[in-house]
């Protein structure tokens, strides 16, 4: 969303009317307002074309609670970057830790102070409104510091044609965390945020030639671009992955793949006729086989495996 001359939009989320009345009142003139009395349809508006810039979010309702509707907006890509405040009549230190390891970024308690909520809405507005707009203009993840999608994007297609005019190799790997909605369902988001950045580090140490690039392409997935490497140089570079991420040694007490976090790689080369978009479709064709095949792994593409000699 741009924020030149556009209000930004709230999400009030409470099954009392009366609670959304109040906080309308006393919103409604600086933002725009929207408002649901349960979590569906809560997460229903939030994935809507007019997705909310911050959501208030209750805690007691009746079917799908307030964490319940924070988990769920933390896993789905549209909605995951949406800062959630809890406005709650709980107020214990429990409830609170509870609400930020789900990923909130604040924590109201009822009853409120109402301008104390107007200024702490305001902060959290404006920070929402500077990330859109840094991300807008940015090359790198925020999160991890890493090139983001579009940085890689960018120079997929530069470097896809520089390798078809100049003849020379070049391979995509598709990087997926294995069980890591587990490991963000038991650790929290936050953990789950920093397991991701040391993950990043990780793949980025590895990778030592100019030319090669590793970016975050989504979530908690990553893309590494290779040129000028050959089969055995693949495998080289897949397992130094694999190992940089196991050598991390962090706990995950809930995968099935090994004790610690763990990755899964698909590597495809381009070949004669590949385009740039079989070429990334191949990579992610193989991570869905090291998937399948037990995770903890790398999967060629079939076509990119050279003929037995
Ligand atoms: P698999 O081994 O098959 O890949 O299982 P998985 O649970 O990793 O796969 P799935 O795609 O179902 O889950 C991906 C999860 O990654 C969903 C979401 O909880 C988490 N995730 C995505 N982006 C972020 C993020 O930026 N931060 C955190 N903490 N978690 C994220
Ligand atoms: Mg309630
Ligand atoms: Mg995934
Ligand atoms: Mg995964």
């Amino acid at each position: 969303m741009s924020m030149i001359n556009k209000k930004a939009t709230i999400l009030i989320v409470d099954d009392m009317s009366t609670n959304i009345s109040v906080l309308y009142d006393l919103l409604c003139d600086d933002y725009e307002i929207q408002a649901a009395t349960n979590g569906e349809d809560a997460l229903a508006i939030a994935q809507s074309a007019e997705r909310p810039d911050v959501i208030l979010l209750d805690i007691e309702m009746p079917g799908m609670d307030g964490y319940a509707v924070c988990k769920a907006l933390k896993n789905l890509p549209q909605t995951k970057e949406i800062p959630i405040i809890f406005v709650t009549a709980r107020n214990s230190p429990e409830d609170e830790e509870h609400g930020f390891n789900l990923g909130a970024v604040d924590y109201i308690s009822k009853p409120f102070y109402p301008a104390i909520v107007r200024v702490r809405v305001k902060t959290i507005v404006d920070m929402k409104l500077k990330n859109d707009l840094l991300e807008e203009l940015s090359m790198v993840d925020g999160l991890t510091h890493i090139a983001n999608r579009r940085a890689f994007d960018e120079t997929y297609l530069k470097r896809f044609r520089d390798s078809e005019r100049e003849n020379r190799a070049l391979s995509v790997m598709m990087i997926d965390v294995d069980f890591f909605k587990n490991y963000n369902d038991h650790y929290g988001h936050g953990k789950g945020d920093e397991c991701l950045i040391r993950i990043a580090a990780a793949l980025n140490a590895v990778l030592k030639r100019p030319g090669d690039i590793v970016a975050r392409y989504g979530g908690e997935e990553f893309v590494v671009l290779l040129e000028s490497i050959d089969y055995e140089g693949n495998e080289t570079v897949a397992h130094h992955l694999l190992e940089a991420v196991r050598r991390l040694q962090i706990p995950h007490e809930y995968s099935s793949a090994a004790e610690f976090v763990t990755i899964s790689i698909g590597i495809a080369v381009k070949t004669g006729k590949t385009t740039p978009e079989t070429l990334l479709k191949h990579a992610d064709e193989a991570l869905y086989r090291a998937k399948n095949e037990g995770r903890n792994r790398y999967v060629y593409y079939a076509e990119s495996v050279p003929p037995l000699s």
